[in-house]
């Protein structure tokens, strides 16, 4: 079986010329760009660029492996692993002059390309300067090599763990994290919930000076019908909630969040933002959902294009949609002709007989919709789409009107509509056999037919169809 991640491809060598050391030093130094895995267009995907920070020249293998390790690591926790088939994975080396990263406790000083480092006071929080030094160079080789990045992750060449959110755009960890079995894959999936989902920390610890933002997950808000995720909130639960039994495992409002250990709350008694070793909370979750759907729209192609289609024959028309489908659940579907829902058409694919709507201007529609339990506020309307087709139907249709005897002179009737290649009338007098008596054009879509001979005969019935009988 195919290894998911197994095919990685270096697409761009020696594209940047790096000025090491603030314009004083500058060496030509080999900056690779790589396609990790591809799942579709980087113009509707999540598209997720690593960067190598503390890695040489001579360490590059190293980092496609840390990066493979590491982007498998994410995509397996929820809700990544559900919509993993919305992700694309690229890589991005660029040599450091030094492996591993800055250690102040401990006077490890490493020249880096992003200069990070761990604090001072804790050698779990590892982070890089948000000035030019730092993330001024991400957004450099982004700019330069992909542009759509959505998730940029510094991968730090580390083997001691750590992490951080890099300032709020960058998720930055060291590979020792991708090592440690326990909380492996909590810290960098912690720090993409930062920069990706928008999430705060649910830590409790005071930290006086913190920014009173607030987050999806975060808030001062105590009046139950005004709290942002009051859909998650039982009604049999108390708010603010009791940090025991039976509430330890639902969603209500605790208190702690945000670096408060008072005045704000979070939703859950423990989740991902808040501790290591859990997944993450139904709302942080869901505020992870509708971050993938504002990059990766459900619907990933559509047929036929483009959008404004005329048709002149009778002949069935193919529309169909290609779904970015969820791993373990489907996005459902269904079609509508001038607004009104078809009856049993939820696939896919749906096959139009123009003929059947009448000539003129109508719309075919579909509505996709991911009816995921994970969201259940989507004030926007991400997780679904409707992709229209505006159409314009002409082809050969009659209708006969008017008929009105002329005594001796037999009768006449009207007849109306397109027939560019001319009709024929026809008459029966069971429905079963019918015979042609003559075969004309419209004139500016308009004839009237007269029958002279149709004196005292029985009762008939007469048709016109297009194209004339030969
Ligand atoms: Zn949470």
């Amino acid at each position: 079986m195919k290894n998911f991640w197994s095919s990685i491809a270096a697409t761009n060598t020696s594209r940047v010329c790096l000025a090491l050391l603030a314009g004083l030093v500058t060496a030509r130094a080999q900056t690779n760009f790589y396609t990790i895995t591809s799942t579709g267009s980087v113009s509707n995907r999540v598209n997720i660029v690593f960067l190598a920070e503390g890695y040489r020249t001579n360490d590059y293998a190293q980092f496609l492996t840390d990066v493979t390790n590491a982007a498998n690591i994410l995509l397996t926790n929820q809700p990544y692993a559900e919509y993993r088939s919305n992700f694309n994975v690229f890589a991005i080396a660029v040599p450091s002059t030094n492996s591993g990263s800055d250690h102040p406790c401990c006077g490890v000083t490493n020249s880096t390309f992003f200069s990070s480092t761990f604090d001072y006071g804790s050698d779990y929080y590892l982070s890089f300067p948000t000035n030019q030094l730092g993330q001024g160079r991400v957004d450099s080789l982004l700019n330069t090599f992909i542009p759509q990045s959505d998730l940029a992750i510094l991968l730090v060449n580390d083997n001691l763990q750590g992490g951080s959110d890099g300032g709020g755009r960058t998720a930055i960890v060291s590979r020792g994290a991708l090592f440690v079995v326990s909380s492996y894959n909590v810290i960098l999936t912690h720090e993409t919930g930062h920069v990706l989902g928008g999430l705060g920390d649910e830590y409790t610890d005071a930290y006086p000076g913190f920014p009173d933002i607030e987050e999806p997950n975060t808030t001062r808000e105590t009046n139950r019908a005004s709290i942002k995720w009051n859909a998650w909130i039982s009604t049999n639960t108390p708010v603010p909630t009791p940090g025991t039994a039976p509430y330890s495992g639902v969603v209500g409002l605790f208190e702690g969040a945000h670096y408060h250990t008072t005045g704000w709350y979070r939703p859950k008694l423990n989740c991902m933002m808040k501790s290591l070793g859990v997944g993450f909370c139904e709302v942080c979750t869901e505020a992870l959902v509708l971050a993938y759907y504002r990059q990766a729209r459900p619907v990933d192609a559509f047929a036929p294009s483009p959008t404004n289609q005329t048709f002149t024959t009778t002949q069935a028309v193919n529309f169909s949609l290609t779904l970015l489908q969820p791993v373990t659940h489907s996005l459902s579907v269904q079609w509508y002709t001038n607004g009104v829902p078809l009856p049993s058409q939820t696939n896919a694919a749906f096959t139009l007989l123009p003929a059947s709507l009448g000539n003129g201007s109508h719309t075919v529609s579909a509505r996709v919709v991911d009816p995921t339990s994970l969201v259940r506020t989507d004030p926007t309307n991400l997780l679904s789409q409707t992709n229209t087709w505006s159409i314009t139907v002409s082809v050969p249709q009659l209708t006969l009107s008017s008929p009105r005897w002329l005594g001796t002179n037999g009768f006449t009737f009207h007849v109306s509509g397109v027939a560019p290649a001319g009709f024929s009338v026809h008459a029966s007098s069971n429905f079963v056999s019918w015979t042609s008596l003559a075969t004309n054009s419209l004139v500016a879509g308009q004839f009237d037919f007269t029958n002279k001979s149709a004196t005292n005969f029985s009762l008939r019935f007469y048709r016109a169809s297009t194209p004339p009988a030969p």
